[in-house]
């Protein structure tokens, strides 16, 4: 009776790890799909600049008695595709570092108001050539948070960023609030625009992630996916907030346990 229990429990065992096999092989699996669906839109995202370039320095080496304006126009889409594949490189390797979890943290005392400042300050520039109104009621602002401002800022600059980009609101305006909500303190963002459809509203957090009709306007889709990933770092999170008119973000602030941590 002994051995065929002794059976009993290797039969037992080896299902086991034949199942535990399966998993692994299925996750495997699974990540490696994943892999190739990120390396081919990475390919796609930077094959658009890179043909653009091409083209136009072929035209601009071809074309000897091209005139001074056509020149500078050309010369210009060239300056600005070499810009915006940068800005890809840079954001592909930022998220890279971000999940992998390889980024060092400037942890410290700031005040919400202060690392909101700073992001509105970096926005000046962009915000300033358009009728652009930010608002900011206030109160809250001056809360203590434990936190890297920097990245922190890098988030709140990335929302500005896309109110400006996509509110397509003839007299464009961001609500900037700090609040509670469920015993956390957050940061609301809300804009006047058109806002994002409710079957897109947890999907732009992804990589690549766009929603279709505003192609032009738009990067490669990444910077909320950096937002979260900076967030989730951070000891905190983002939201979409369905349901406010125009676009809505929520950022959650790390709440104590996390600051204390
Ligand atoms: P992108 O680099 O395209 O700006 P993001 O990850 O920052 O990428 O945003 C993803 C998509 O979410 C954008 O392409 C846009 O379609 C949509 N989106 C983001 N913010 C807003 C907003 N404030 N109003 C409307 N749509 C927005």
């Amino acid at each position: 009776l002994e051995y065929s229990n002794q059976l009993e429990a290797k039969s037992a065992e080896q299902e086991r790890t034949a199942r535990q096999l399966r998993e692994a092989n299925e996750k495997l699996l699974a990540l490696s799909v994943q892999k190739d669906g990120f390396l081919s839109q990475i390919s796609h995202e930077l094959r658009t600049p890179m043909t653009s370039i091409r083209s136009f320095s072929e035209i601009l080496m071809a074309d000897e008695a091209m005139g001074p304006e056509d020149r500078l126009r050309y010369s210009r889409i060239i300056h600005d595709e070499t810009k915006r594949l940068t800005r890809l490189l840079d954001d592909l390797l930022d998220l890279s570092v971000l999940e992998n979890g390889q980024v060092t943290l400037n942890m410290g005392e700031e005040t919400i108001g202060a690392v909101l400042d700073r992001a509105v300050a970096a926005m000046e520039v962009a915000t300033g050539q358009q009728d652009f109104v930010i608002q900011r009621p206030g109160p809250g602002e001056d809360a203590s948070i434990y936190t890297d401002g920097d990245r922190l800022s890098q988030v709140f600059i990335n929302l500005i960023a896309n109110a400006l980009k996509y509110c397509e609101n003839p007299t464009p305006r961001l609500t900037i609030k700090v609040d509670e909500a469920g015993g956390r303190r957050v940061v609301d963002f809300l804009d006047n625009g058109k806002g994002i459809p409710t079957d897109a509203q947890t999907l732009i957090f992804e990589k690549f992630a766009r929603v279709s009709d505003n192609h032009a306007a738009g990067g490669a889709g990444l910077g909320l996916a950096i937002c979260r990933e900076v967030m989730t770092r951070l000891g905190g999170g983002i939201v979409y907030l369905p349901g406010q008119g125009g676009a809505a973000f929520r950022v959650i602030l790390p709440d104590a346990r996390a600051e204390a941590a």
